[in-house]
């Protein structure tokens, strides 16, 4: 299919069309990032969706919470996108977030669409593949794209450069100890939501909840954020319990940020984030898709470690190959 046509149907909201961009965007071939690249450029960035950042660790109950909160917004007539960052699938080979069982409900739903996360070696790639997942599903005009993760190294930086909103999922904990959630993450939340708030864990997720907020009153105020944000709520997924104030919370956190720009600001901040991410790892690539710098790369490297070299003699060697390509090209 040509490019073009595949925009097109893309822009008509064509689910199939949609998930052969994401395979073509995912691919490691040249020729079919040659088209990725045509293909997210011909798109346009005129439509814009919520992009909510979710994260939380193994067994808080994303997936559980995503079905509900999916199901809720479809029933509100929300067409809902979930993607993931899953730096984990390439190494184990098993997706935590990318189980076919998982959301079942909600992938039966005409107004959802769900993507496991892009299986690739490196947290980057894994990234840079997702947030192109993400503009696709803008430009096929999803209300709401989810974008999920474990709680696990850069992953979660990497999501909240590609979200407007940034949520955090979190149990009932016992005792007062903040789960050793860490201060970097909260401070990327713009709402906690304390999970499995039912039954017998109702009080201790109060408990939980009333300890974040505190937790979260002890931090800087942020300039993006109207009074009482950040804010922790309690929900109860399996319930659907609080879901439509976490909805209503989150609306109106967007919405204040877009009638001051800050909407804005913060998705030009982004988009030249991934621009350098783009440009960074073209370079990389550059350097090491010959066999011959690939190895001249590594033998620098053990030397910068083994002190025979400084970091930045080694580094103007290693680019050194770019700038007589350059010569040539001149
Ligand atoms: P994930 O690993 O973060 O995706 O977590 P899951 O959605 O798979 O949930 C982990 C476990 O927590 C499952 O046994 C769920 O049934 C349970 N769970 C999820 N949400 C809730 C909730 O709101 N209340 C209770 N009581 N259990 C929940």
């Amino acid at each position: 299919m040509k490019i073009d046509e595949l925009a097109d149907r893309i822009r008509a909201a064509d689910r199939r069309a949609l998930a052969r961009a994401i395979t073509l965007i995912e691919s490691a071939r040249a020729d079919h990032r040659t088209d990725a690249v045509r293909l997210l450029d011909a798109l346009g960035r005129d439509r814009q969706a919520l992009r909510i950042g979710l994260s939380g660790t193994p067994g808080v109950g994303k997936s559980t919470f995503i079905e509900a909160f999916g199901l809720m917004l479809t029933a509100l007539g929300k067409r809902v996108a979930v993607l993931a960052v899953d730096p984990s699938s390439a190494r184990s080979g098993g997706s935590i977030l990318g189980d076919k069982t998982r959301m079942e409900r909600l992938s039966r739903e005409p107004l959802a669409f769900i993507r496991p996360s892009p299986s690739q070696t490196e947290l980057g790639g894994v990234a840079r593949r997702t947030r192109e997942a993400v503009a696709l599903c803008e430009a096929a005009g999803f209300d709401v794209v989810l974008i999920e993760t474990v709680g696990v190294g850069q992953s979660e930086t990497m999501v909240a450069e590609m979200a407007d909103l940034f949520v955090l999922l979190l149990a009932p904990a016992g005792g007062d100890e903040l789960q050793g959630v860490k201060r970097g993450i909260m401070e990327m939340a713009d709402i906690i939501l304390v999970n499995k708030a039912d039954g017998d864990l109702k009080s201790q997720a109060v408990r939980t909840c009333a300890d974040y907020a505190g937790a979260l009153r002890l931090l800087r105020k942020r300039p993006q954020d109207p009074d009482g944000f950040p804010k922790a709520l309690t929900i109860s997924s399996i319930e659907a319990d609080g879901l439509e104030q976490a909805w209503d919370e989150m609306t109106m956190l967007a919405d204040w940020r877009r009638s001051r720009g800050i909407w804005e600001r913060k998705r030009a901040d982004q988009a030249r984030f991934w621009f350098r991410e783009d440009v960074r790892h073209g370079l990389m690539r550059r350097l090491t898709e010959d066999a011959a710098l690939r190895k001249r790369l590594a033998e620098l490297e053990k030397a910068v470690a083994e002190g025979r070299i400084a970091p930045a003699a080694a580094a103007t060697e290693a680019l050194a190959p770019l700038q007589s390509q350059r010569a040539k090209d001149a």
